[in-house]
């Protein structure tokens, strides 16, 4: 199949390939998207937190200026996205409710209110009768809370549909086919190769392929994304609408648990985390956990209908922050790694991406986000010296040999 020739081209249509798509299209490129199944990956998977206060870690502040500055964009990405699709993304603001059980959970949970504090984070300290006065579900041994109202949610199966909506009205060029490689002339790359042969020529390619993105072939090593697939399990459950006004999450025998609420009544509880290659099995021990530890929390959960059980593949990156930007080849960006905030990112990566198209000069993440700017957060180029292309001609000579971008084990998408 041969696509007329297009400005960009998209590797990949989960949340964050559309996004960029979107707002690419609607600067005036042509653009085209190329998945052999938009939608079906990490994205589908998705709880959907917009949470970058509640879930801040010591170690994390970058992802956290990160997060915070996309926030700020979702209002307007929802209203505009739904308002152009004539899709509703269930974007909620009503925050999120972090609750502990033993004295040793609350002492940790308060040790992160004051980290919170001092970062200047909106968070309210709850006890154990607050809790339960905001949430009547949470079990009585809860002991206190801290509850972050500026974090939000969305549903990311809606989004993706909406993002779909969208890019048919902006003239997007959808190619249901995978990308088996770049087409790379001279030192430029040209477009991309299809798995059922013919190509897309484009002037740029942005690789958004998630968890497979360091599986394409003919991406020089050095330009080659370091990331790798973070397994999650989830479950959808069906209650009254009103079960949780909020998303509720809480430590439970060492491990994270979280309940997100929908408008029409569905909790989503996730979700595990793993270490499993490209394995997407949803496994009974992975669900087990999940309710076992959800029922800590709000026994009641054990009482509700489930709807689906699914697992995705966290794009994830040796220091977890994206990778959003230019690659040392020419006509090559990342927009990847997103790990567990793709959904919260997208609105941020998407911008940043169009911005980087039209050749405007790097934004920094502005207001209480003041730091280093974007570009330099998210470089493709970070992970050392030794990954900028010092001889752009060593990579084209390794490309004859035996698939240098193929890593083991990495299954094409439609092997999973
Ligand atoms: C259980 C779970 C819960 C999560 N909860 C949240 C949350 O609450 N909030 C949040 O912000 N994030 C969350 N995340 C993380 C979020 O889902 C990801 O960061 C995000 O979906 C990544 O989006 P993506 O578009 O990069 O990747 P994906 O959604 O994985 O999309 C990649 C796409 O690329 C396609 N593709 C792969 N190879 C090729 C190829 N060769 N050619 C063409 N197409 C290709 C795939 O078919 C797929 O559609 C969660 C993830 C999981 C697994």
């Amino acid at each position: 199949m041969n696509v007329p020739h297009t400005d960009v081209v998209v590797v990949g249509a989960g949340v964050v390939g559309l996004s960029v798509a979107w707002r690419a299209a609607r600067r005036g490129y042509t653009v085209t998207v190329a998945d052999p199944a938009p939608g079906s990956g990490a994205s589908h998977a998705a709880a959907g937190m917009l949470a970058p206060v509640s879930e801040v870690t010591y170690t994390e502040e970058p992802l956290l200026r990160l997060g915070l500055a996309s926030l700020a964009r979702w209002p307007a990405f929802a209203a505009e996205l739904s308002g152009e699709a004539g899709v509703e993304v269930d974007y909620r603001t009503e925050g999120t409710l972090d609750v502990a059980f033993g004295s040793d959970d609350l002492a940790a949970l308060g040790e992160l209110a004051d980290f919170m504090e001092k970062l200047a984070l909106p968070v309210d300290r709850l006890t154990g009768r607050e809790c339960r006065r905001a949430e009547p579900m949470l079990a009585p041994s809860v002991r206190g809370g801290v509850l972050a109202s500026g974090d939000a949610w969305v549903d990311p199966r809606r989004v993706t549909a909406a993002l779909l909506a969208a890019l048919s009205r902006q003239g997007v060029t959808l190619v249901t086919d995978r990308v088996r490689g770049l087409a790379v002339e001279g030192d430029v790359v040209r477009g991309v190769r299809l798995a059922r042969g013919g190509r897309v020529s484009a002037d740029r390619v942005v690789l958004a392929a998630g968890a497979w993105s360091g599986s394409l072939d003919g991406v020089p090593p050095e330009v080659l994304p370091p990331v790798r697939p973070v397994k999650g399990q989830i479950m959808r459950l069906r209650g009254d609408p009103g079960f949780l006004g909020r998303c509720v999450r809480g430590v439970v025998h060492g491990s994270h648990v979280y309940m997100v609420p929908r408008g029409d009544g569905e909790i989503v509880l996730g979700a595990t985390q793993e270490e499993m290659g490209f394995d997407t099995r949803v496994t009974a021990g992975g669900l087990w956990e999940l309710l076992r530890d959800a029922r800590e929390l709000v026994p009641g959960v054990t009482e509700l209908e489930v709807t689906d059980v699914f697992a995705g593949l966290r794009p994830g990156t040796p220091d977890n922050l994206p990778l959003i930007g230019r690659t040392a080849l020419e006509g090559l960006l990342l927009a990847t790694g997103h790990h567990r905030g793709g959904v919260l990112l997208c609105p941020l990566t998407a911008d940043f991406i169009a911005g980087e198209l039209a050749g405007e000069p790097a934004q920094d993440l502005g207001g209480a986000a003041a730091g280093p700017p974007v570009a330099a957060i998210c470089s493709p180029l970070r992970f050392g010296p030794g990954r900028a292309i010092s001889d752009p001609h060593r990579w084209k000579k390794e490309e004859r040999g035996p698939s240098p971008g193929l890593r083991p084990g990495s299954p094409a998408p439609e092997a999973r």
